[in-house]
Protein backbone atom coordinates (compact mmCIF):
# COMPACT_ATOMS: atom_id res chain seq x y z
CA UNK A 1 0.00 0.00 0.00
CA UNK A 2 0.87 3.35 -0.77
CA UNK A 3 2.00 6.05 1.93
CA UNK A 4 -1.25 8.50 1.95
CA UNK A 5 0.93 11.28 3.21
CA UNK A 6 3.26 11.39 0.34
CA UNK A 7 1.35 10.85 -2.59
CA UNK A 8 -2.20 11.76 -2.24
CA UNK A 9 -4.53 12.36 -5.09
CA UNK A 10 -7.52 10.51 -4.50
CA UNK A 11 -10.38 13.11 -3.59
CA UNK A 12 -12.31 11.91 -0.77
CA UNK A 13 -15.91 13.55 -1.10
CA UNK A 14 -18.23 13.89 1.75
CA UNK A 15 -21.19 15.75 0.45
CA UNK A 16 -24.08 15.07 -2.30
CA UNK A 17 -24.08 18.92 -3.15
CA UNK A 18 -19.97 18.55 -4.16
CA UNK A 19 -20.52 15.11 -5.40
CA UNK A 20 -22.77 16.31 -7.76
CA UNK A 21 -20.65 19.73 -8.66
CA UNK A 22 -18.17 17.30 -9.66
CA UNK A 23 -20.47 14.85 -11.92
CA UNK A 24 -21.90 18.42 -13.36
CA UNK A 25 -18.20 19.33 -14.68
CA UNK A 26 -17.64 15.66 -16.05
CA UNK A 27 -20.74 15.34 -18.12
CA UNK A 28 -20.19 18.99 -19.75
CA UNK A 29 -16.48 17.49 -21.09
CA UNK A 30 -18.87 14.47 -22.26
CA UNK A 31 -16.52 12.17 -20.19
CA UNK A 32 -17.83 8.54 -18.86
CA UNK A 33 -18.86 8.25 -15.61
CA UNK A 34 -18.14 4.48 -13.63
CA UNK A 35 -19.36 3.68 -10.04
CA UNK A 36 -18.37 1.34 -7.73
CA UNK A 37 -20.74 0.93 -4.73
CA UNK A 38 -18.91 -0.49 -1.39
CA UNK A 39 -19.74 -0.55 1.89
CA UNK A 40 -15.86 -0.42 2.13
CA UNK A 41 -13.26 -2.31 4.04
CA UNK A 42 -11.97 -2.87 0.44
CA UNK A 43 -10.42 -6.57 -0.51
CA UNK A 44 -9.21 -7.69 -4.07
CA UNK A 45 -12.92 -8.54 -4.96
CA UNK A 46 -14.15 -4.99 -4.68
CA UNK A 47 -10.43 -3.90 -6.46
CA UNK A 48 -11.37 -5.94 -9.28
CA UNK A 49 -14.27 -4.06 -9.56
CA UNK A 50 -12.37 -0.73 -9.81
CA UNK A 51 -9.89 -2.06 -11.70
CA UNK A 52 -12.67 -3.16 -14.78
CA UNK A 53 -14.06 0.16 -13.84
CA UNK A 54 -10.88 1.90 -14.95
CA UNK A 55 -10.41 0.22 -18.25
CA UNK A 56 -13.59 1.01 -19.58
CA UNK A 57 -14.61 4.37 -18.46
CA UNK A 58 -12.60 7.85 -17.77
CA UNK A 59 -13.75 8.97 -14.23
CA UNK A 60 -14.25 6.26 -11.21
CA UNK A 61 -16.13 6.53 -8.47
CA UNK A 62 -16.45 4.12 -5.37
CA UNK A 63 -18.69 5.02 -2.77
CA UNK A 64 -18.56 3.70 0.66
CA UNK A 65 -21.50 3.77 2.72
CA UNK A 66 -22.41 0.86 5.41
CA UNK A 67 -26.34 1.43 4.45
CA UNK A 68 -28.00 1.01 7.79
CA UNK A 69 -31.53 0.33 5.77
CA UNK A 70 -30.40 -2.70 4.38
CA UNK A 71 -29.11 -4.32 8.05
CA UNK A 72 -32.04 -5.91 9.99
CA UNK A 73 -32.40 -5.13 13.39
CA UNK A 74 -30.31 -8.01 15.16
CA UNK A 75 -27.84 -7.90 12.24
CA UNK A 76 -24.31 -6.91 12.57
CA UNK A 77 -24.23 -3.34 10.99
CA UNK A 78 -22.41 -2.06 14.32
CA UNK A 79 -19.50 -3.91 13.93
CA UNK A 80 -19.48 -4.46 10.25
CA UNK A 81 -15.86 -3.40 9.40
CA UNK A 82 -14.63 0.04 8.47
CA UNK A 83 -11.57 1.85 7.66
CA UNK A 84 -11.89 5.09 5.45
CA UNK A 85 -7.94 6.01 5.65
CA UNK A 86 -7.05 2.47 4.13
CA UNK A 87 -9.97 2.07 1.70
CA UNK A 88 -8.74 5.44 0.31
CA UNK A 89 -5.33 3.97 -0.28
CA UNK A 90 -6.81 0.74 -2.10
CA UNK A 91 -9.15 2.46 -4.10
CA UNK A 92 -6.92 5.20 -5.56
CA UNK A 93 -4.25 2.08 -6.05
CA UNK A 94 -6.81 0.28 -8.18
CA UNK A 95 -7.61 3.44 -10.44
CA UNK A 96 -10.28 5.30 -8.69
CA UNK A 97 -10.45 9.33 -9.05
CA UNK A 98 -12.93 9.72 -5.70
CA UNK A 99 -14.45 8.18 -3.22
CA UNK A 100 -17.71 8.95 -1.94
CA UNK A 101 -18.53 8.79 1.66
CA UNK A 102 -21.09 10.29 2.80
CA UNK A 103 -22.70 10.52 6.29
CA UNK A 104 -25.61 8.52 7.18
CA UNK A 105 -27.42 11.93 8.14
CA UNK A 106 -26.48 12.92 4.28
CA UNK A 107 -27.57 10.44 2.90
CA UNK A 108 -31.10 9.92 5.40
CA UNK A 109 -31.25 12.98 6.70
CA UNK A 110 -34.28 13.59 9.42
CA UNK A 111 -38.02 12.81 7.92
CA UNK A 112 -36.62 10.48 5.28
CA UNK A 113 -39.31 8.95 3.95
CA UNK A 114 -38.55 7.39 0.52
CA UNK A 115 -37.99 3.98 -1.08
CA UNK A 116 -37.42 1.93 -3.79
CA UNK A 117 -39.06 -1.63 -3.88
CA UNK A 118 -38.16 -4.79 -6.16
CA UNK A 119 -40.85 -7.29 -5.70
CA UNK A 120 -41.00 -11.32 -6.17
CA UNK A 121 -37.44 -12.03 -6.68
CA UNK A 122 -36.42 -10.00 -3.23
CA UNK A 123 -38.65 -12.66 -1.23
CA UNK A 124 -36.38 -15.31 -2.38
CA UNK A 125 -32.98 -16.93 -0.94
CA UNK A 126 -31.25 -13.35 1.19
CA UNK A 127 -34.78 -11.55 0.95
CA UNK A 128 -36.64 -14.48 2.76
CA UNK A 129 -34.07 -14.50 5.49
CA UNK A 130 -33.42 -10.98 5.87
CA UNK A 131 -36.79 -8.93 5.32
CA UNK A 132 -36.23 -5.70 4.00
CA UNK A 133 -32.57 -5.96 3.17
CA UNK A 134 -33.71 -5.54 -0.65
CA UNK A 135 -35.26 -2.41 -0.21
CA UNK A 136 -32.43 -0.59 1.52
CA UNK A 137 -29.70 -2.30 -1.33
CA UNK A 138 -32.28 -0.70 -4.32
CA UNK A 139 -32.62 2.72 -2.04
CA UNK A 140 -29.26 3.26 -1.88
CA UNK A 141 -28.25 2.25 -5.13
CA UNK A 142 -30.97 4.19 -6.61
CA UNK A 143 -30.04 7.33 -4.60
CA UNK A 144 -26.37 6.85 -5.51
CA UNK A 145 -27.06 6.66 -9.29
CA UNK A 146 -29.42 9.96 -8.92
CA UNK A 147 -26.08 11.39 -7.47
CA UNK A 148 -23.56 10.44 -10.07
CA UNK A 149 -25.27 9.31 -12.72
CA UNK A 150 -22.76 6.36 -13.46
CA UNK A 151 -23.44 5.25 -17.45
CA UNK A 152 -21.61 2.03 -16.14
CA UNK A 153 -21.97 0.64 -12.05
CA UNK A 154 -19.95 -2.39 -11.49
CA UNK A 155 -21.43 -5.68 -8.89
CA UNK A 156 -19.65 -8.80 -7.73
CA UNK A 157 -21.57 -11.88 -8.49
CA UNK A 158 -20.93 -12.60 -5.03
CA UNK A 159 -24.21 -11.33 -4.21
CA UNK A 160 -25.71 -12.65 -7.23
CA UNK A 161 -28.93 -12.41 -6.29
CA UNK A 162 -28.31 -8.87 -5.63
CA UNK A 163 -26.96 -8.42 -9.36
CA UNK A 164 -30.05 -9.65 -10.19
CA UNK A 165 -32.19 -6.88 -7.99
CA UNK A 166 -30.83 -4.39 -9.63
CA UNK A 167 -30.63 -5.40 -13.04
CA UNK A 168 -34.83 -5.77 -12.72
CA UNK A 169 -34.83 -2.15 -11.15
CA UNK A 170 -32.78 -0.69 -14.15
CA UNK A 171 -34.86 -2.41 -16.41
CA UNK A 172 -38.33 -1.77 -14.25
CA UNK A 173 -37.21 2.17 -13.69
CA UNK A 174 -35.84 2.80 -17.26
CA UNK A 175 -32.94 4.06 -15.37
CA UNK A 176 -29.46 4.74 -17.87
CA UNK A 177 -26.71 2.91 -16.13
CA UNK A 178 -25.19 0.09 -17.82
CA UNK A 179 -24.95 -2.98 -14.71
CA UNK A 180 -21.76 -4.64 -15.27
CA UNK A 181 -21.82 -8.05 -13.60
CA UNK A 182 -18.29 -9.13 -12.46
CA UNK A 183 -16.63 -12.28 -11.31
CA UNK A 184 -16.29 -13.69 -7.70
CA UNK A 185 -12.73 -13.30 -6.81
CA UNK A 186 -11.79 -15.60 -4.16
CA UNK A 187 -8.89 -16.49 -1.64
CA UNK A 188 -6.43 -18.57 -2.86
CA UNK A 189 -7.87 -21.61 -0.41
CA UNK A 190 -11.32 -20.72 -2.43
CA UNK A 191 -13.00 -18.60 0.30
CA UNK A 192 -15.03 -15.99 -1.53
CA UNK A 193 -13.31 -12.91 -0.43
CA UNK A 194 -15.60 -10.91 1.94
CA UNK A 195 -15.34 -7.57 3.99
CA UNK A 196 -16.89 -9.72 7.05
CA UNK A 197 -14.10 -12.57 7.17
CA UNK A 198 -12.31 -10.70 9.22
CA UNK A 199 -14.85 -11.06 11.56
CA UNK A 200 -14.07 -15.08 11.42
CA UNK A 201 -11.79 -16.61 13.87
CA UNK A 202 -8.61 -18.83 12.56
CA UNK A 203 -10.83 -21.85 13.58
CA UNK A 204 -13.86 -20.44 11.86
CA UNK A 205 -12.09 -19.41 9.09
CA UNK A 206 -10.89 -23.03 8.34
CA UNK A 207 -14.27 -24.49 8.98
CA UNK A 208 -15.92 -21.58 6.26
CA UNK A 209 -13.91 -23.55 3.54
CA UNK A 210 -16.52 -26.16 3.13
CA UNK A 211 -19.15 -23.40 0.89
CA UNK A 212 -16.36 -23.02 -1.77
CA UNK A 213 -14.98 -26.86 -1.35
CA UNK A 214 -18.86 -27.93 -1.74
CA UNK A 215 -19.73 -25.79 -4.67
CA UNK A 216 -16.44 -27.11 -6.65
CA UNK A 217 -17.37 -30.22 -5.72
CA UNK A 218 -21.04 -29.73 -7.48
CA UNK A 219 -19.44 -28.61 -10.79
CA UNK A 220 -17.20 -31.11 -10.52
CA UNK A 221 -20.31 -33.44 -11.10
CA UNK A 222 -21.96 -31.98 -13.36
CA UNK A 223 -18.89 -31.95 -15.37
CA UNK A 224 -18.95 -35.96 -14.95
CA UNK A 225 -22.48 -35.66 -16.19
CA UNK A 226 -24.96 -34.96 -12.74
CA UNK A 227 -27.81 -33.35 -13.67
CA UNK A 228 -29.96 -33.99 -10.57
CA UNK A 229 -30.40 -30.47 -8.73
CA UNK A 230 -31.78 -32.21 -5.88
CA UNK A 231 -28.52 -34.57 -5.29
CA UNK A 232 -26.41 -31.48 -5.70
CA UNK A 233 -28.12 -29.61 -3.26
CA UNK A 234 -28.43 -32.60 -0.28
CA UNK A 235 -25.02 -33.63 -0.87
CA UNK A 236 -23.36 -29.93 -0.12
CA UNK A 237 -26.07 -29.41 2.62
CA UNK A 238 -24.71 -32.69 4.02
CA UNK A 239 -21.22 -31.48 4.15
CA UNK A 240 -22.12 -28.52 5.41
CA UNK A 241 -23.69 -30.04 8.06
CA UNK A 242 -19.87 -32.25 9.01
CA UNK A 243 -19.24 -28.86 10.68
CA UNK A 244 -21.28 -28.10 13.81
CA UNK A 245 -20.32 -24.78 14.06
CA UNK A 246 -22.36 -24.22 10.63
CA UNK A 247 -25.74 -22.93 10.68
CA UNK A 248 -27.49 -23.21 7.44
CA UNK A 249 -29.85 -20.36 6.46
CA UNK A 250 -30.23 -21.85 3.01
CA UNK A 251 -28.85 -23.94 0.18
CA UNK A 252 -30.39 -23.62 -3.25
CA UNK A 253 -30.38 -24.42 -7.16
CA UNK A 254 -32.53 -21.58 -8.68
CA UNK A 255 -33.04 -20.47 -12.14
CA UNK A 256 -31.03 -17.90 -12.62
CA UNK A 257 -33.82 -15.14 -13.81
CA UNK A 258 -36.53 -15.49 -11.84
CA UNK A 259 -34.82 -17.33 -8.61
CA UNK A 260 -37.14 -19.91 -9.33
CA UNK A 261 -36.19 -23.37 -7.74
CA UNK A 262 -35.19 -26.02 -10.35
CA UNK A 263 -34.86 -29.51 -10.01
CA UNK A 264 -33.10 -30.55 -13.30
CA UNK A 265 -29.78 -29.07 -14.46
CA UNK A 266 -30.81 -27.37 -18.26
CA UNK A 267 -28.94 -23.99 -19.16
CA UNK A 268 -27.36 -21.61 -16.32
CA UNK A 269 -28.72 -22.08 -12.78
CA UNK A 270 -26.96 -20.37 -9.76
CA UNK A 271 -26.34 -23.00 -6.69
CA UNK A 272 -26.54 -20.22 -3.74
CA UNK A 273 -25.97 -21.06 0.01
CA UNK A 274 -26.06 -18.50 3.09
CA UNK A 275 -24.78 -20.15 6.33
CA UNK A 276 -24.10 -18.71 10.01
CA UNK A 277 -20.70 -19.14 11.84
CA UNK A 278 -20.65 -18.02 15.01
CA UNK A 279 -22.19 -14.76 14.51
CA UNK A 280 -20.96 -14.85 10.60
CA UNK A 281 -23.29 -14.29 7.84
CA UNK A 282 -21.15 -15.94 4.57
CA UNK A 283 -22.61 -16.09 1.56
CA UNK A 284 -21.48 -18.07 -1.54
CA UNK A 285 -22.63 -19.26 -4.91
CA UNK A 286 -21.57 -20.74 -8.51
CA UNK A 287 -23.25 -20.58 -12.19
CA UNK A 288 -23.26 -23.78 -13.60
CA UNK A 289 -24.13 -25.00 -17.15
CA UNK A 290 -25.58 -28.13 -18.28
CA UNK A 291 -25.64 -28.33 -21.89
P1 LIG B 1 -19.93 -4.87 -0.29
O1 LIG B 1 -18.92 -3.88 0.17
O2 LIG B 1 -19.82 -6.19 0.40
O3 LIG B 1 -21.33 -4.30 -0.28
O4 LIG B 1 -19.60 -5.18 -1.80
C1 LIG B 1 -19.50 -4.17 -2.75
C2 LIG B 1 -19.42 -4.79 -4.12
O5 LIG B 1 -18.29 -5.65 -4.19
C3 LIG B 1 -20.65 -5.65 -4.43
O6 LIG B 1 -21.01 -5.47 -5.79
C4 LIG B 1 -20.15 -7.03 -4.18
O7 LIG B 1 -20.83 -8.04 -4.91
C5 LIG B 1 -18.70 -6.92 -4.64
N1 LIG B 1 -17.91 -7.98 -4.03
C6 LIG B 1 -17.81 -8.29 -2.71
N2 LIG B 1 -17.03 -9.37 -2.54
C7 LIG B 1 -16.62 -9.76 -3.78
C8 LIG B 1 -15.80 -10.82 -4.28
N3 LIG B 1 -15.24 -11.70 -3.47
N4 LIG B 1 -15.61 -10.90 -5.61
C9 LIG B 1 -16.18 -10.00 -6.46
N5 LIG B 1 -16.96 -8.99 -6.05
C10 LIG B 1 -17.18 -8.86 -4.73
Amino acid sequence: MKNRSSENTIKIIKTITEMKEVIKKYKKMNLSIALVPTMGYLHKGHLSLIEKAKENNDVVVVSIFVNPTQFGENEDYGVYPRNLERDSCLSEEAGADYVFKPSVEEIYPKGYNTYVKVEKITDKLCGASRPGHFRGVTTIVNKLFNIIEPNRAYFGLKDAQQVLVIMKMVEDLNLSTEIIPCPIIREKDGLAMSSRNVNLTKNERQIALVLSKSLFEAKDKVKAGERDLDKIVSNIKANIHNEPEITIDYVEAVNMLNLERIKLLEGKVLIAIAVKIAKVRLIDNIILEGN
